[in-house]
């Protein structure tokens, strides 16, 4: 500011030094001529304003005029300034005053006293302190009230979800947020939480499902397990036929209730996904071995038993696991197969390889096609009492396919019969070495 003050007084100072230099000598103590040439009223007048005031002192330090302004003020004398150093800024009564000597011919001839009236600015700048002062608050009032309030319109509808979601605790699963009119991210996180609770619906629905199926599916066997061994107690000694019979009973059913046990316990690692160690597998060297396994059986059925695999199909995953999935498909389509043969094939397409079982057997219908990879379901339950099965070997599968990424299907066969396949990513980084 005072720098501001001091560089428009330097400016006014230079206005009267240019007001006197086109006149020639002024003869020492001549006011009379100062007060001509410089410092008349109209001068003074034109070099002043509101806040800068303008006094001429002759070379002795007696004022001989000053602008109207400067009212009863009068700037204190100063005979101190020489030609070498004639001017001199100094600060007091809030005015600054920047003195400068008007040099004739190397004599200093007159002062003139140019002050800039700093409380007229202090109170500019008061008055702009005080106003920014207020705006601030204001502002900072504006900003807390509507911090406040966002706060509530973004915290109240979190809050509201929050009960929602401890409402719904896990022996309500049938109930739902439902959100639907919110397009924004608390209704994205709505919409998200009704479909997890679908999902676990789902879930805990199937776990239900898999209880009640598994024990009623291992209930008969052991009812006729245990039927068989009172018959033994009560018959066995009198009867050889019943003896042989219930025996040959018990055997085949606890022969049965193991595999079930067995698949069950299978389903349950199949199910298992990440802890399952997973390696490179070459799934064609997997499907012969399957194939090797159940040659005997094929053969002893007379059916034909035949392999096609493209060396180098490699996947990523379990080899035993993957071999049971060739498996439980073969040793059905064995099965469900009295003439013709059964063709196995495995394939590679860009980014996966594909397993297939044909066979030329019983076929399937549209309604078990479409459930036939549920657990525990059999086609035909009057057909396949005859078969031996526990109708999890599919489920089983499935799951194997699931955890590698994959997906299973089946078909009727185009000359009769039925076709599974079951398509695998590929292992990339082995198939390009
Ligand atoms: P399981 O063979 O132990 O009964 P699966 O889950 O392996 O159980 O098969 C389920 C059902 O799917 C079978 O009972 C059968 O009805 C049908 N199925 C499976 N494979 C074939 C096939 N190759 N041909 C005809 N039907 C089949």
């Amino acid at each position: 500011m005072l720098n501001q003050a001091e560089l428009h007084a330097r400016v006014v100072a230079r206005q009267i030094q240019r007001t006197l230099a086109p006149f020639g000598l002024f003869p020492a103590g001549s006011d009379q001529a100062i007060v001509e040439v410089i410092a008349n009223q109209s001068n003074l007048e034109s070099w002043s304003s509101p806040t800068t005031l303008v006094q001429i002192d002759n070379a002795e330090g007696q004022p001989i005029g000053k602008s109207t302004n400067t009212g009863s003020y009068f700037f204190p004398p100063d005979t101190s300034l020489t030609p070498q150093r004639p001017t001199k800024t100094t600060v007091a009564d809030n005015i600054l005053i920047f003195d400068e000597a008007l040099v004739e011919n190397g004599r200093v001839v007159a002062v003139a006293h140019v002050g800039e009236r700093l409380d007229a600015m202090q109170q500019v700048l008061t008055g702009a302190r005080d106003i920014l002062l207020v705006v601030t608050i204001f502002a900072l009032v504006v900003v807390v009230f509507a911090s406040i309030a966002i706060a509530s319109l973004v915290l109240d509808p979190v809050e509201r979800l929050t009960e929602a979601m401890e409402e719904i605790g896990s022996e309500q699963l049938d109930r739902r947020v439902r959100w639907t009119s919110r397009s924004d991210e608390l209704g994205r996180l709505a919409a998200a939480f009704d479909r997890m609770l679908d999902r676990l619906q789902d879930a805990f629905a199937r776990e239900r499902q898999f209880i009640s199926d598994a024990s009623h599916e291992l209930k008969t066997p052991l009812t006729v397990i245990n039927a068989n061994a009172q018959m033994l107690r009560r018959w066995a000694e009198r009867d050889d036929r019943i003896r042989a019979d219930s025996i040959k009973a018990i055997i085949d059913e606890s022969a049965g209730l193991a595999a079930m046990v067995n698949g069950m316990l299978l389903l349950a690692k199949a199910d298992s996904g990440e802890q399952i160690p997973k390696e490179p597998v070459d799934l064609s060297a997997v499907a012969r071995e399957a194939v090797d396994f159940l040659r005997d059986k094929a053969h002893q059925k007379g059916i034909a038993l035949e392999i096609e695999a493209v060396p180098g199909a490699f996947v990523y995953g379990s080899g035993g696991l993957l071999r049971q999935l060739f498996t439980n498909l073969i040793d059905n389509a064995i099965k469900f197969t009295e003439r013709g043969g059964v063709f196995v094939r495995v394939r590679s397409e860009d980014v996966t390889v594909i397993g297939e079982v044909a066979d030329t057997g019983v076929g399937i219908d549209d309604e078990a096609l479409a459930r036939v990879f549920d657990r525990f379901y059999r086609a035909d339950k009057s057909r396949t009492r005859a078969v031996e099965g526990t109708g999890l070997g599919l489920a089983i599968v499935r799951s194997i396919a699931r955890v590698h990424g994959g997906t299973v299907g089946a078909a009727r066969g185009a000359a009769g019969g039925s076709v599974f396949w079951v398509r695998l990513p590929k292992e990339e980084h082995i198939e390009s070495q």
